[in-house]
Parts: structure tokens; C-alpha cells; sequence
């Protein structure tokens, strides 16, 4: 399916359990914002085509001032209150000849270019794919603080994003979703609801999702620059 990708990029998320004081897209590891790191990554890819990006109200222009050293096309549209309904608003700007779509977290700004073309790669001609990394702690239910069991770690996986769908079936599952009022924590969740099969990918285990104050030094780490703020 590969031959027309968009990336969609969402920086919509306030990002309160970083309590930066600004949306989490914004903050800067090292010289650059996790918003432009992330968008410089899905751009390098060679097959994505071009770029939708969702940002909070009001941050448009911040974030066009952003992208502007992209050399692919780049649309901005403000994203909603959830993360799906901010993929729901992206792709309505999504170009209807694009054939699939890689949805991904600008939180997850570490994701290399290499990891977006092989999971664009492994969803030609299925339904979707996903890049996940394998659980290494042991797992527990816990039901009332008390251990109930001891869950199988060799059937549990981590997903991650860029996960990435036909076009036309990632507007579908959106659409029905929206009718049946179902909320998801990812993409893949709605295709699984709907009995599509979606196949994995080896994630990678940079590609961790920045969501507290330590994760901008981890990912400071990994880039193996200066850590502002
Ligand atoms: O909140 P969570 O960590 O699940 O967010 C995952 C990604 O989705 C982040 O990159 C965030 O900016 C984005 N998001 C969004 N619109 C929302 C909520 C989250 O674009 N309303």
C-alpha cells in the first residue's frame, strides 16, 4: 500500500503530569521542542509524504513557526479533547489519495525514521501494524490491593506508535467509533474491535512516550545533548 503515506503527528495533549507550564509538544530537549523532533523523524522517512499535525487551541501559529524547516508539506489543525478525537479532526485534513496513514505521538519523539518505514512496510497489504516491545517486568492482576494472578508475560507486548492503517479503513473504524460514542486508547484497539488484524512490529525501546519530568532527561540522554529547563 505504501506508495502514498501521511504521518499524522498529535501534540494536542496538554501534557499536565509534566507540569511545564506550557502543552508537552513545546518543551524542548536540548535546542529542539519534542514537537519539531518528532516531526523531523516522521519527515525523514522516505515514504511519508507529507505531515497533518495536531496541536491545543491557540498554538497554531507557534507550531507553523515549528515546522516551518520541513521541506515536506505540513498542515496544522487544532486537535480535540481526546487523543482520538484529535486522529478524527487529523484526518479530515489527510489527503484523499492518501492510501495509508502512520498515527503517531509527538510524545513518542524518539521514534526513528527506520522504525516508521518498517512499520509502513509490514502494513502493506493487511489491515494495520504496530511496532510493540516485549514486557520485561512480571505482571500481576490486582484486585483490591490483593494479587489475583500472575499474568502470562510471553502473550503481553507494549504498543507504541507510529501505527499505521489503510486510509480508507482508518476513517472507517474513526467514523463508527464516533457513532457508538466508544472511546480507545489507541488506533490498533478500534481495528481489534472491529475484527481486523492488525500485525506487529519490533518497537524500540527509545521510543518511549514523554510523559513525566524524567522522561525529557531520559530523552535528553538518548539525544545525548543538554537538557534545557
Ligand atoms: O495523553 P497521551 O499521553 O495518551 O497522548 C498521546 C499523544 O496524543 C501525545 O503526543 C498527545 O500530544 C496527543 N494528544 C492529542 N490530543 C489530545 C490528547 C493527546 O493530540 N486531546
Amino acid at each position: 500500500m505504501a506508495e502514498t503515506t501521511v504521518a499524522v503527528v498529535l501534540a494536542a495533549g496538554a501534557g499536565e503530569r509534566l507540569a511545564a507550564g506550557e502543552p508537552k509538544a513545546f518543551i524542548a530537549i536540548g535546542s529542539r521542542s519534542i514537537l519539531e523532533i518528532a516531526a523531523a523523524n516522521a519527515e525523514a522517512c522516505e515514504q511519508v509524504a507529507s505531515l497533518v499535525v495536531t496541536v491545543p487551541p491557540g498554538t497554531e501559529e507557534q507550531a507553523r513557526g515549528i515546522l516551518g524547516s520541513l521541506s515536506k508539506p505540513v498542515v496544522v489543525v487544532v486537535g480535540g479533547a481526546s487523543r482520538q478525537e484529535s486522529v478524527r479532526l487529523a484526518l479530515a485534513a489527510v489527503p484523499a489519495d492518501a492510501e495509508s496513514v502512520a498515527v503517531h505521538d509527538a510524545a513518542r519523539c524518539l521514534a526513528s525514521p527506520a522504525l516508521f518505514s518498517r512499520v509502513i512496510s509490514a502494513a502493506t497489504g493487511v489491515d494495520g501494524a504496530i511496532p510493540v516491545v516485549p514486557v520485561s517486568d512480571t505482571v500481576k492482576r490486582v484486585v483490591d490491593g490483593i494479587v489475583a494472578a500472575t499474568v502470562r508475560r510471553q502473550d503481553l507486548a507494549l504498543a507504541q506508535t507510529p501505527q499505521v492503517f489503510p486510509a480508507d479503513s482508518l476513517r472507517d473504524v474513526h467514523a463508527r467509533a464516533a457513532a457508538e460514542g466508544l472511546s480507545f486508547t489507541d488506533d490498533a484497539a478500534m481495528f481489534e474491535w472491529t475484527g481486523l488484524r492488525v500485525v506487529t512490529v519490533a518497537g524500540e525501546e527509545t521510543n518511549f512516550k514523554i510523559t513525566t519530568p524524567a522522561d525529557v532527561l531520559r530523552a535528553g540522554a538518548v539525544l545525548g545533548g543538554d537538557v534545557d529547563g
